[in-house]
């Protein structure tokens, strides 16, 4: 509960902090809006001035030849977007991956995984309040698959999720385990173990049945609009600005409610039953050469990483246990509670699959 609490009040110093980045995201925007309304206005000077035409006055041409914009939304599209907010999405791109490869040589060492929850904080704060979680690797997704599916889209906005991949695969999936903003609220909001609730292998099919059919969804969502829909409701915005579009409030605020609720009783329930991103960067360990959590010997047989694992990577079967690393977020939880130092990074080969079973039987129920 004290977790819980210390929660409320460094989200609410945060937001302190958020709401001025937001206000300063708020003034891109209405440069953005003012300049189109400049012209818009401009637009409207010309019109008064047709109206001297009519008393004979020498603007006779200018009205006559120019075919100028008939409302503010054809000015907005003539105005597009200026450069410089894709060069902050870019800057901000080469930040967070710049985030993920420190994580990628943090992990790698006992001393160092302690620094987890520092480098979860800071994200928090940086991609999170202060820059009221936008741009973030969701939308640079969505804008990959528009692309594909033959858009046009600003190079700048693919560069955080295509950069990723590189970097799960030399390093495993240490975006979602130490860096991700979005996982950052829920891992924090976490409380203690005993009341974990959803867990266990049954809960993980059906979490990851979701999150396919939501995928699909989004799919189809940006075939058919050809634009990123998910922006307007996004629940994490929400929070990270404490601030909801009026159009959007019913739906961005059940979302939020949901988020916020169960990741209290269900570690990073976002992750696991909807996040595209996490699920697309899970196949990366299915490359030869990928990063893969292995055993580095014989297992005892103890449960001790399957306790450890709180992404349920680690599910029991028949008294073994299985770490799959396509869910495997390398936070090196698993690691650190192995007494025998059996767990370990490794490239993934014959000998080290991205599935890994443990021989030898479980010896505590
Ligand atoms: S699964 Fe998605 S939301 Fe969760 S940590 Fe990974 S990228 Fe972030
Ligand atoms: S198997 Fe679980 S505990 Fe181990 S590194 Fe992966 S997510 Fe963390």
């Amino acid at each position: 509960m004290k977790k819980f609490l210390g929660l409320i009040i460094l989200l609410l110093i945060m937001n302190f902090a958020g709401i001025n980045a937001y206000a300063g995201f708020s003034v891109e925007k209405d440069t953005i809006k003012t300049e189109a309304v400049d012209d818009f206005e401009a637009v409207d000077d010309f019109e008064e001035v047709d109206d001297f035409e009519e008393a004979g006055n020498e603007f006779e041409e200018v009205s006559e030849e120019e075919e100028l914009p008939q409302n503010i939304n054809e000015v907005k599209e003539e105005t597009g977007t200026p450069d410089y907010v894709y060069d902050i999405t870019l800057e901000w791109s080469l930040y967070a991956l710049a985030f993920a490869v420190v994580a990628g040589f943090l992990v790698r060492f006992r001393q160092t995984r302690s620094l987890r929850g520092l480098i979860l904080l800071a994200s928090l704060f940086l991609f999170g309040f202060y820059r009221g979680g936008c741009p973030c690797m969701l939308s640079s997704f969505q804008d990959t698959l528009l692309i594909v599916m033959g858009n046009d889209v600003a190079w700048q906005n693919l560069v955080w999720f295509l950069g990723l991949i590189p970097i799960t695969y030399i390093f495993g999936k240490v975006w979602c385990g130490w860096v991700c903003h979005l996982g950052a609220v829920q891992e924090f909001l976490f409380l203690p173990s005993k009341y974990h609730i959803f867990k266990g292998e049954l809960a993980v099919k059906i979490m990851k049945i979701i999150r396919y059919g939501l995928l699909a969804a989004l799919i189809v969502q940006l075939g058919v609009m050809g634009s990123i829909y998910f922006c307007s409701i996004d629940p994490f915005k929400a929070i990270f600005n404490m601030h909801i579009e009026e159009e959007y409030l019913t739906i961005t605020g059940i979302l939020m409610g949901l988020i916020l609720l169960t990741s209290l009783f269900s570690y990073r329930p976002f992750c696991k039953s909807a996040c595209p991103v996490g699920l697309t960067l899970g196949l990366v360990s299915k490359i030869p050469g990928a990063s893969v959590v292995g055993l580095k010997g014989e297992c005892a047989g103890c449960k001790v990483c399957n306790n450890a694992c709180k992404y349920d990577a680690i599910i029991r079967k028949d008294k073994h246990s299985v770490l799959n690393n396509n869910d495997c977020i390398a936070c090196g939880d698993c690691m650190d509670a192995c007494h025998r130092s059996g767990l370990g990074f490794f490239r993934k080969n014959k000998k080290h699959k991205d599935i890994v079973y443990c021989k030898n039987e479980c010896t505590i129920d």
